[in-house]
């Protein structure tokens, strides 16, 4: 490593390496640098698949490491502008389109694969939208280009190797501490921790791209700097699961029922998002201790069930303007009450005002993925509004997804996501900072792996089209 580069990129998740990717496809000649907590891809592994219980490790090697959160993910590629975020508002609805054509094709040429889900089925496609109507919620149309687990991490192998062979420099095991910011307000580098020491390394651009684990970080570094930027949205919500056969439809005909509701009373924006068929529900843990629920699915294996997210948005803005730490409270109290584990509980038990016993889930149809998850009460640590607004959700999609609000539906919590803190930027994602970019998960404008991927992409088209000024 040395102690100055043109670029430099912190955090390796889509976002960032699709931003040094972009540049070496447009020719740069600029020196790049990608900094990244975690470790190289094919280093990364959960020790959960051989000890069967989440061992803490730190950082977690299912959301750090090249490929970020994007490596042991479902590595569901979400083909719509109206999916994953909201870039679109930024730089337009129609260029957003035109980007993720063109990011699906780099996927494609790394070995995606050439299938996409969610197409054809028109006459069906119609009917599951008329029940949409009546049960008052709306049917997001998305395409999806589905690598699964095992194959993303092959893909993201393939474009590492390909940064290396091209001269971008990847330092891992390395933690990005701070940025520099001289008297004139421009971003000069950034500070890491190195054997202990923090060194500083000069750069003429920074791209910060740290992922959701790094939006508190980020938001620290707004409020010392003076980074321009509004308090986001959290997303506060459930995993459900359920037997394949309950979600048959939808999954063959969309893959991925992408529905949004504002179930009364408090008329709050509810959603489904990462539907995962034949898929496990896992376990995700924050530096904190934090352990919030998440799902994926393989290509190849596959479980009865299917799970999913519904997920309640939460907006703050005076006195408190603080939405990570809300959510994290409500995760702390949860996981408290699952002595640290997961907890699940069926629907029924929450209608009908009871805790769910381990025994009462071996009665059931669905048996639960994450077998580690405590039995237990999710609604004495959801807050009232969210709990209700997941219930009544569940209740209206059970007229879309006839069997969605069977008693023995599971509940797992806390399903957490954490978007706060959207960085304000133009069009040329540009900050008030000069010479500071902020991308993908942690900028608080994307949300899923294509969108920060397209962030990636178009950071990486100005930075040459301002080198070739
Ligand atoms: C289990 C799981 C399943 C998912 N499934 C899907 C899916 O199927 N489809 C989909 O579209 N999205 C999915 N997502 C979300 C998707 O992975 C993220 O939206 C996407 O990875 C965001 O990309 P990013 O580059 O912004 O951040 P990330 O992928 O989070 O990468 C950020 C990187 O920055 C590094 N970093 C953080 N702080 C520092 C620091 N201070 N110094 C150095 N490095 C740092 C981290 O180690 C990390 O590698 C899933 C997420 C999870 C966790």
């Amino acid at each position: 490593m040395k102690n100055r580069y043109d670029v430099v990129i912190v955090g390796a998740g889509p976002a960032g390496i699709f931003t040094a990717l972009e540049m070496l496809r447009q020719g740069t000649k600029q020196s790049i640098l990608i900094i990244e907590k975690g470790k190289a891809i094919e280093k990364r592994s959960c020790p959960k698949h051989k000890v069967g219980k989440c061992v803490n490790c730190k950082p977690c090697n299912i959301t750090t490491g090249f490929s970020g959160a994007g490596a042991f993910s479902d590595g569901k590629l979400s083909l719509s502008e109206e999916v994953g975020g909201d870039l679109p508002s930024l730089i337009g609805a129609e260029y957003a389109k035109t980007m993720i054509d063109y990011t699906d094709g780099i996927y494609l040429e790394f070995g995606a694969d050439p299938h996409v889900e969610g197409l054809g089925f028109t006459e069906e496609k119609k009917e599951i939208r008329r029940n949409a109507i009546a049960a008052g919620l709306k049917l997001v149309d998305c395409p999806i280009r589905h690598l699964g687990t095992e194959k993303a991490q092959e893909i993201y192998y393939a474009i590492e190797q390909y940064l290396i062979d091209n001269g971008v420099e990847i330092e891992f095991n390395r933690e990005c501490l701070n940025i520099v910011i001289d008297e004139n307000e421009t971003c000069t580098g950034v500070i890491v921790k190195d054997k202990g020491e923090e060194v500083v390394i000069d750069a003429g651009t920074v791209v910060i791209a740290t992922g959701r684990r790094g939006a508190d970080w980020l938001e620290k570094l707004c409020a010392e700097h003076n980074i321009a930027h509004q308090p986001g949205t959290v997303d506060i919500g459930v995993r459900v699961e359920v037997r394949n056969e309950i979600m048959e439809r939808v999954n063959n005909v969309l893959y991925e029922s992408k529905l949004i509701g504002y179930p009364a009373p408090f008329k709050n924006k509810v959603r489904t998002f990462c539907q995962n068929p034949g898929g496990f529900v896992s376990q995700e843990n924050y530096d904190n201790d934090l352990a919030v629920v998440n799902g994926h699915s393989y290509k190849d294996m596959k479980s009865d069930n299917t799970n999913l997210a519904i997920l309640v948005s939460h907006n703050f803005s005076t006195p408190f303007n603080q939405p990570i730490e809300y959510a994290q409270k409500v995760g702390e109290l949860t996981n408290m009450l699952g002595a640290g584990h997961i907890l699940v509980q069926r629907f029924g038990d929450i209608l009908d005002g009871k805790r769910t016993w381990p025994e009462e889930l071996s009665q059931s149809n669905v048996k639960p993925t994450l077998p580690d998850a405590e039995a237990g009460d999710i609604t004495a640590a959801m807050p009232y509004r969210a709990m209700m607004n997941i219930i009544n959700f569940i209740i209206a999609a059970d007229k879309v997804v006839p069997g969605f609000a069977s008693y023995e539906t599971l509940l797992y919590s806390p399903e957490l996501k954490f978007y706060s803190n959207r960085v304000k930027m133009d069009k040329e994602l540009t900050t008030n900072i000069k010479g500071l970019h902020c991308l993908g998960d942690s900028s608080g404008w994307t949300r899923g792996l294509m969108m920060a991927s397209v962030m990636g992409v178009i950071m990486g088209r100005k930075i040459v089209e301002n080198e070739q000024k």
